[in-house]
């Protein structure tokens, strides 16, 4: 697949063959949609597709990201940029939005290293996931089995879940003398999370979007 091809068959609604700046992140302080353009170049090719390379200002910061992006012939865009944020600060707009917080909470206390915050956290979305999907159960692998019963997980999700030590510990309230919780166990269950918010939330937008794409209107 050529570079040629980004934007054919994935990527986001686009209204007009103008760079989504709302789905940019300034690079250095995170503010997304707010740049002014430094320089744009665009490189067309026999068929008159786009491929297009443009440095962004930040109005926030005043820092520089650039964007290489480009629309497919159905109106979807995407793009890659340098430098992308190295710090957590937000979540996507199609999550609710405590599943977000607790999401991020969750990220940054990973990348402080702090693994009982983390793991905390984590479990605390996962449980919010499944009540968001309805999930039935009176612990959070009934749960999880639930939505693997119904076609919302995938076995190998469910598989998953049961060697994810976090999960299993339901009574997650602190008692005397517990030991901490180890570094890779707050990372699998940190990692479980993000994929469960892939297959639950990502997903079926994304499916959505693409469906939309055809008919989207300006
Ligand atoms: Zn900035």
């Amino acid at each position: 697949m050529s570079w040629w091809e980004i934007g054919e068959g994935s990527g986001h609604s686009a209204y007009n063959d103008e760079l989504r700046l709302d789905l940019v992140d300034c690079g250095f302080c995170g503010e997304s949609g707010r740049f002014a353009f430094e320089s744009r170049i665009i490189k067309k090719n026999h068929k008159g597709k786009a491929l297009r390379y443009d440095t962004l200002r930040c109005e926030e910061c005043g820092n520089l990201t650039s964007v290489f992006w480009g629309t497919g012939s159905s109106g979807l865009q995407r793009h890659y940029q340098v430098p992308w944020l190295k710090e957590t600060t937000k979540w996507p707009t199609h999550w609710p939005d405590d599943v977000g917080r607790f999401w991020l909470q969750a990220r940054r206390s990973i990348e402080g290293s702090n693994w009982d915050a983390a793991a905390l956290m984590a479990r605390s979305a996962v449980q919010l996931v499944l009540r968001h999907q309805q999930a039935t159960g009176k612990s959070l692998f009934e749960e999880i089995n639930d939505l693997g019963k119904k076609g919302v997980l995938p076995p190998v999700m469910v598989e998953w879940a049961h060697e994810v030590r976090v999960l299993g510990n339901d009574n997650a309230h602190p008692t005397p003398g517990a030991a901490g919780t180890a570094p890779k166990d707050a990372q699998a269950v940190v990692e479980f999370l993000g994929m469960l918010l892939r297959v639950t939330f990502d997903l079926p937008f994304q499916i959505s979007e693409h469906r939309g794409s055809k008919t989207a209107k300006p």
